[in-house]
C-alpha cells in the first residue's frame, strides 16, 4: 500500500485563501463578485490537486501494485518501499485474515505457519530454518517480477 498525504484539506484552505486574497486585492465587496472568485479559486485548486494525483501515479512503479500473493498454499501480504525491497511480508489465514504464526518444528524439520484465531494449522513447509521460508517468499516475488515487469 502507498501512503499518500491527504491533501483535502490543504486544497480547501488555500481555495479560502486565495478567495480572500482576491476579495482583498480587488476591492470589489459584491456577493456575486466573491462567490465568483471562490469559485475560480475551486477550479484553479481542484485542478492542480488532479494534476499532483496524476504526478504521484506516475512516480509510483507499477511493482507497487504487486503486494499480494500465495505461496506454499498461504495468502501473503507485503510492501514495496522504492529501493526495490519488501518490507512487511506477512503470512495471512485464508479465513479470517490475520497474520499467521510461525511454528518451528526443529525435531521434524518443519515450519508450520497457524492461524491462533481459528486454531487451525494452514500450511507446513520442509524447512525448521528460521529465515527460510521468508527468503524464499521474497525469491519467488522478485523471480515472478522480473519475468512479467521488464522494468523491474
Ligand atoms: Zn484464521
Amino acid at each position: 500500500m502507498i501512503h499518500k498525504i491527504n491533501r483535502y484539506m490543504y486544497w480547501f484552505a488555500l481555495t479560502l485563501f486565495m478567495t480572500g486574497a482576491g476579495v482583498l486585492i480587488s476591492d470589489n465587496k459584491e456577493l456575486s463578485h466573491m462567490v465568483m472568485l471562490f469559485l475560480l479559486s475551486l477550479a484553479v485548486c481542484t485542478f492542480l490537486n488532479v494534476l499532483f494525483d496524476i504526478l504521484f501515479k506516475f512516480q509510483a512503479p507499477s511493482y507497487f501494485q504487486y503486494h499480494e500473493d500465495i505461496f506454499y498454499d498461504t495468502q501473503w501480504t507485503w510492501e514495496w518501499n522504492i529501493n526495490k525491497e519488501i518490507l512487511n511480508l506477512k503470512p495471512t489465514c485464508p479465513a479470517c485474515h490475520s497474520e499467521l504464526f510461525y511454528h518451528f518444528d526443529t525435531l521434524l524439520h518443519q515450519t508450520e505457519f497457524v492461524c491462533e484465531k481459528c486454531n487451525k494449522q494452514i500450511a507446513n513447509v520442509n524447512s525448521s530454518h528460521r529465515n527460510f521460508v521468508v527468503e524464499s517468499v521474497k525469491k519467488s516475488i522478485v523471480r515472478k517480477l522480473k519475468k512479467e515487469d521488464s522494468s523491474f
